[in-house]
């Protein structure tokens, strides 16, 4: 069990996954935390990761540290998903073994999932089918993590656990037009035309792609409660288990911004997949459950980051 004074590292605490776990913490009183940025600590570096696991031997860790994006940035920087993403994997779980770290969480995403498995999707279609081309490396790299824990667990009896959250949003999210996942980038849309009295608003697709959207701060709560309640192979899912379409989501986007334009929709860029739902069964029987409401959330991170008044 963590105590509040265990050495607890959060890989990628700067990011919005790790930033919502680093929250929590403090929240919960813990006082050892150990954190470095990116610039100080290379995670893709072997050796240097190494050192820092020698220097500071934690004993929890949350591996949040990744390269993410969005359908575009995915489906660019091939090579750049894949091997920024094997390589911080496998040091810190690596590393994690070879100091003893009691307990380590790995953090994917939902795209892990085929792109035509059933929905809502359950753990065990994982590796049931082809995946959705536009972010396979990054899928690829996730599946390899999960296989990396349970194989740590069970040749060297490591606790390594992964969970596997569907699309987040939330504080410190990235809102760069070209590598953002759709909620940020919509908000930003919508919120300068509304600035720059623009009369209408491109928004990607076809609208009909159907997602599911969870706060970063409930993940964060999440995770903190599977930390504590979960020690098995395999995966969790993390997830609210309701979706929307990309049509609703923007039109609720462009309601609490107060856009009063037209929403254009460029075709020509890609869906991606269909849908992607979690199922969250195993989840809601470990005892945990979503709170933030999707309309709630989306007014909170607007006026975090752009509200004016
Ligand atoms: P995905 O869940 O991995 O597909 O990632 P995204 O969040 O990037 O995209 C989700 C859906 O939103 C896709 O169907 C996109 O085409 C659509 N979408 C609509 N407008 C935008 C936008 O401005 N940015 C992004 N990233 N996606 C958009």
């Amino acid at each position: 069990m963590m105590q509040k004074d265990s050495r607890i590292y959060i890989a990628g605490h700067r990011g919005m996954v790790g930033s919502a776990i680093h929250r929590k913490l403090l929240r919960e009183g813990h006082d050892n935390i150990i954190v470095k940025a990116s610039q100080e600590l290379d995670l893709r570096n072997q050796q240097v990761t190494a050192d820092f696991f020698k220097e500071h031997k934690p004993e929890y860790v949350f591996l949040a540290a990744a390269k993410v994006g969005g359908i575009l940035a995915n489906n660019e920087y091939k090579a750049d998903f894949l091997y920024d993403n094997l390589m911080i994997q496998n040091n810190v779980i690596h590393q994690a073994y070879e100091y003893g770290v009691k307990k380590l969480m790995f953090l994917g995403s939902s795209c892990i999932y085929p792109k035509m498995a059933p929905q809502p999707l359950k753990e065990e279609y994982l590796l049931t089918g082809l995946l959705e081309p536009t972010n396979e490396p990054y899928a690829v790299a996730k599946i390899a993590g999960i296989k990396m824990c349970d194989a740590y667990r069970y040749q060297y009896g490591c606790n390594f656990i992964s969970v596997m959250p569907t699309n987040l949003y939330g504080p410190n999210d990235n809102y760069d037009l070209q590598k953002s996942h759709v909620l940020p980038a919509l908000i930003r849309k919508f919120h300068e035309a509304k600035a720059n009295g623009t009369a209408e608003v491109v928004v990607w697709g076809t609208g009909t792609p159907l997602r599911e959207f969870l706060h970063a701060d409930d993940l964060a709560d999440a995770c903190y409660y599977l930390m504590q309640q979960y020690n098995d192979a395999g995966f969790v899912n993390i997830g609210v288990g309701t979706d929307i379409s990309i049509a609703e989501l923007a039109e609720m986007i462009k309601d609490i911004v107060g856009y009063k334009g037209k929403i254009i929709w460029d075709t020509e860029k890609p869906d991606g997949t269909p849908r992607k739902l979690m199922d969250v069964t195993k989840l809601t029987k470990l005892g945990w459950k979503a709170t933030i409401q999707l309309k709630d959330g989306i007014k909170e991170v607007y006026k975090q980051k752009f509200d004016t008044n």
